[in-house]
This record gives C-alpha cells, sequence and structure tokens, in this order.
C-alpha cells in the first residue's frame, strides 16, 4: 500500500508546513520538528505567531504530572497575526492582531455568566491533545501529536484556535509582549481586580514574586492598597517588586513572612502564587480576620497542607482561583489598555529567546533567572502548502 493509496489518489492533503517545539516524552527535552498542521475548518482561526509566553503550567506538564500526554505541543501564551478564517467565523479577519487564551465553549452557564474558566467542556477543549471530535490538528513522520494545548499550542510557527480564545488586541502594542497577557498575567490581574476586589489603603500581600505574583502586585498598586509586601526567596524578584510598588519585602531565606507580616497587623487580602505548601499555610497565618487570600500557585497535584481550625475560623476567606477568573474577550483588551498607559509595565518581568532555544528558557525559568520567558517563533522554515 503506497502512501497515494491511503490518501487517495488526487486528494488534496490540505494543510501547511509548521515547525513546532514538541516534547516527545516525559521529562523533555522539547525538540523543534516540521510538523503538518490541518487547515483551518469552518470554526476555526490560523494565527501565525510572532510570540508566546513559556509558563510554568508548560513545565509541570512536560513533567508528566497533567495530561496531555506526549508526544505534544504545549505552549498557551500564543500572540500572533490571524492569517486565515473559517466560514462560519465572525469578528476575526486577516491580519488581525490577537492574543491567544484558553478555550471555552461559549454556550454553558458558566460561559452565558461570563465566568468561561468554568466552562463545562474546559477539560476536552483545553487539555485532550484533539478535537472535541477526536481529530488531530498535528501530524509528525512518526503520526500524530497532540495539539490545541489551551486551545492553541503556541510552542510554534502557527496554530489552530477558535473565536473565542482568539482575542482581537489593538495594532499600536508591541505584539510580540503580547502573549502572557493570555495567561499569567490575566491570572495574576484578574484574580486581584475579579475577585479579591481590594479598595485603596487596605494591606496586601503577595507570596511568590514570579510573573503571575507580580502582576498581581502591579494590581495591587494600581488599586492603591497599602501597606503591599512581597514575599520571595530570590533577592532579585525582591527588588523587582520593590520597584513595580511593595513597601515592604520579606526574604524567607532570611527572616519569616508570619513574624513580619504579622507585625504590620496581617494582611487584608492576600495572594498566594508561589505553589508551596509552606507559603500557603503562612499566607492563612498573615490573613487578618474576615480577609481574603487567593490561591493561584501552580502546584504538584499532591501537594497538601495544614490549617489550624481556630486561626482559620473567623471569617477568611480561601478561594482558588483560575485565569484571574476573567473573560479574556473583554479582560485581555483591557490589560493591553494598562499596559499602554504605563499601568501594568511587564516589560519589566519579560526576557526574549528564540523558539529554538526554548530548553534554555526552560533552565532559566526554573533556576529563577528569568522572570517571563518569550519566545519568539521567527520565520517557519517553510509554508509551502502540502497537496
Ligand atoms: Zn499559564
Ligand atoms: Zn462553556
Amino acid at each position: 500500500l503506497t502512501l497515494e493509496g491511503i490518501v487517495g489518489v488526487g486528494e488534496e492533503v490540505a494543510g501547511m508546513k509548521i515547525r513546532a517545539a514538541v516534547m516527545r516524552r516525559v521529562g523533555g527535552p522539547f525538540e523543534l520538528e516540521d510538523l503538518q498542521l490541518d487547515a483551518p475548518r469552518a470554526d476555526e482561526v490560523l494565527v501565525r505567531i510572532v510570540a508566546t509566553g513559556l509558563c510554568h503550567t508548560d513545565i509541570y506538564i512536560a513533567e508528566g504530572l497533567y495530561p496531555p500526554a506526549p508526544p505534544s505541543v504545549l505552549g498557551h501564551e500564543g500572540a500572533g497575526v490571524v492569517e486565515q478564517v473559517g466560514a462560519e467565523v465572525e469578528g476575526l479577519a486577516p491580519g488581525d492582531h490577537v492574543v491567544l487564551s484558553f478555550d471555552s465553549c461559549g454556550h454553558c452557564p458558566a460561559c452565558q455568566s461570563l465566568h468561561p474558566v468554568f466552562c463545562e467542556h474546559y477539560f476536552p477543549l483545553n487539555i485532550s491533545g484533539c478535537r472535541t471530535d477526536g481529530t488531530h490538528t498535528l501530524q509528525s513522520a512518526a503520526g500524530p501529536v497532540a495539539g490545541c494545548f489551551l486551545g492553541q499550542s503556541s510552542f510554534a510557527s502557527h496554530v489552530l484556535a477558535h473565536p473565542r480564545n482568539t482575542i482581537k488586541v489593538r495594532k499600536d502594542a508591541p505584539l510580540d509582549m503580547l502573549g502572557p497577557m493570555g495567561c499569567a498575567i490575566q491570572t495574576g490581574v484578574g484574580s486581584v481586580l475579579n475577585v479579591l476586589q481590594p479598595t485603596a489603603g487596605t494591606s496586601f500581600a503577595v507570596f511568590g514574586c514570579g510573573a503571575v505574583g507580580l502582576a498581581a502586585l502591579m494590581a495591587a498598586k494600581y488599586v492603591g492598597c497599602d501597606p503591599i509586601v512581597a514575599v520571595d526567596k530570590v533577592g532579585s524578584r525582591l527588588e523587582l517588586a520593590k520597584a513595580l510598588g511593595a513597601s515592604h519585602l520579606v526574604d524567607v531565606s532570611t527572616a519569616d513572612p508570619v513574624e513580619t507580616i504579622g507585625a504590620l497587623g496581617g494582611a487584608q487580602y492576600v495572594i498566594e502564587a508561589s505553589g508551596v505548601t509552606a507559603a500557603f499555610e503562612a499566607a492563612v497565618k498573615v490573613l487578618r480576620y474576615g480577609g481574603v487570600m487567593g490561591m493561584l500557585g501552580g502546584h504538584r497535584p499532591e501537594a497538601t497542607v495544614t490549617l489550624n481550625m481556630q486561626d482559620s475560623f473567623f471569617g477568611k476567606t480561601i478561594t482558588g482561583i483560575v485565569e484571574g477568573n476573567a473573560d479574556p474577550k473583554t479582560f485581555i483588551p483591557y490589560l493591553v489598555d494598562l499596559f499602554m498607559s504605563g499601568d501594568l509595565p511587564i516589560d519589566r518581568l519579560v526576557r526574549f529567546y528564540a523558539l529554538d532555544d526554548i530548553n534554555q528558557a526552560v533552565a532559566d525559568s526554573l533556576a529563577g533567572r528569568t522572570i517571563k520567558p518569550i519566545l519568539r517563533a521567527g520565520a517557519p522554515t517553510s509554508s509551502i502548502r502540502a497537496g
């Protein structure tokens, strides 16, 4: 049986050759490969990726802690330009600058109430590795590769996305800077503005000064929280937190955050963005009675904490927050406006890499040398349509 026999003589193989960083086995490394990407269906959008953020969730999945299983193309903070839209797609056109976020169905009660992160179809749409009908969008010489990750799989030169997770943004904004708006920045800022909703003059503390924690800190500063306490173990991150508006710093390698924040009278609002269990426990302890703590740190599935019931009794609220409980369609353009007006200086967090240097970006991120790596996709090796 020849290849022609399988495909059908004269039958066109729609789609295009793309370049992508493929996770071939648990634990990596990422390997740059040429893959075949399907042509967009009627409800899909083809986006040329300009740049994509690297998030800790990508690293957790590469370690095999969560699906999809390898071989896979991860990446979920893509920013790029629309190249082609399916016949049923409305509101997007070739040439539009877009930021990609997580996907959602648009029809279920959660989507209808503008909380798409609780979409009933969140898992099949975002981490199944394929379309909801089971077909793969990505093929390699060795067989299908899991794609559709968070509705995109953006460690690639091109992706297929849906209109709901393809967010049009203003063209005067630097597109290569905007990918993290789709996850880390949305998560950090949204947790403060959408969920905690502190008012000016209230006390705020953030545990973990990575991209998410520092985005939360920027939002607290924007609202006018005071004091603003930043907690981390990396001195350079604490210095950056100070430059971004922290009034007090706690280096956990030399000081106890419970003591330091306790001496300030505790914090009315706390963000736990480190995913470290000891930090979670300390965050609950420093929370004032009646205060609210948002938990958004990526964590290992088995992570378990111990809380004192008496301490937690007096009106303390602990709430898990995913993607800032935001509706990306409206929230991402708002974040871009904040960035352009100087109120959300995410340029202070980023360092650029070529997509080919993704393994270096992972190493720098894990070592704390880079807060938010952004991978520039560059030109694909070929955009010739196979046929
Ligand atoms: Zn993420
Ligand atoms: Zn839904």
